[in-house]
């Protein structure tokens, strides 16, 4: 089943850019997308205007393909500390669609929407590096499932990606992609390889990673 931001991009890229804003996508929906803006915290904020500037040169509205503008800065958790459970909250940039009206949250690739805690501590912990976080069991039952029910896609996401980048990958990476590709420690080898062939790897963590090879960008997985 194709969700909302699915259906408009299916409608743009068909060559039918909607004159007013399409109806099978609410207005009201704040979609988020996910960019590289640092490996962490400290480097976004050091030059957050400069990682802004970027998005708004480049960044075209998923929906109808138009660029985007500035819209607002607003504030959201980024939890980051596993024994002090400190609350930190930072700057993210909100876009707008000047032919749409579509308003969508710009992300840095360690945050993910509805999780306050950065997305390297959540992968810390399901993959096993961090095995006696603070946050409490409930929390990190509720992030290992959830982790392992989005495991398949976003092999999907990141096998497709590889495969389609017209690199000359060998036989027995071919077979690892499409059949042998198994858990985190499959994702991160995925990572490596699409590395290897000089493939956009910059990321703040494999879940980052991950996340930005999903099309559209604001179907995240992780
Ligand atoms: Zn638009």
């Amino acid at each position: 089943m194709k969700g909302w931001g699915e259906v408009g991009c299916v409608e743009a890229r068909s060559g039918s850019p909607p004159l007013t804003p399409c109806v099978r996508l609410p207005p009201w929906v704040l979609m988020p997308i996910i960019t590289f803006m640092g490996v962490g915290v400290i480097a976004y904020l050091e030059t957050p205007d400069t990682w802004w500037d970027a998005v708004l040169a480049t960044q075209l509205c998923p929906h109808c393909l138009c660029l985007c503008r500035r819209h607002s800065v607003r504030e959201r958790a980024a939890w980051t500390q596993f024994l002090l459970r400190i609350s930190e909250r930072i700057p993210v940039l909100r876009i707008y669609c000047p032919r749409c009206r579509h308003t969508y949250t710009i992300l840095p690739d360690f945050l993910t929407p509805r999780h306050r805690y950065q997305v390297p501590v959540r992968e810390a912990v399901v993959s096993g590096a961090e095995p006696l976080p603070a946050c409490g069991a409930q929390t990190v039952t509720r992030w290992t499932r959830a982790f392992r029910q989005a495991l398949p896609l976003a092999i999907h996401h990141v096998t497709a990606w590889i495969l389609t980048a017209g690199v000359p990958l060998r036989g027995q990476e071919q077979r690892f992609l499409t059949g042998e590709m198994r858990g985190y420690a499959g994702l991160q080898l995925g990572r490596h390889l699409a590395a290897q062939y000089g493939l956009d790897t910059l990321a703040s963590s494999v879940f980052g990673w991950v996340n930005h090879t999903c099309d559209p960008p604001h179907a995240f997985v992780l």
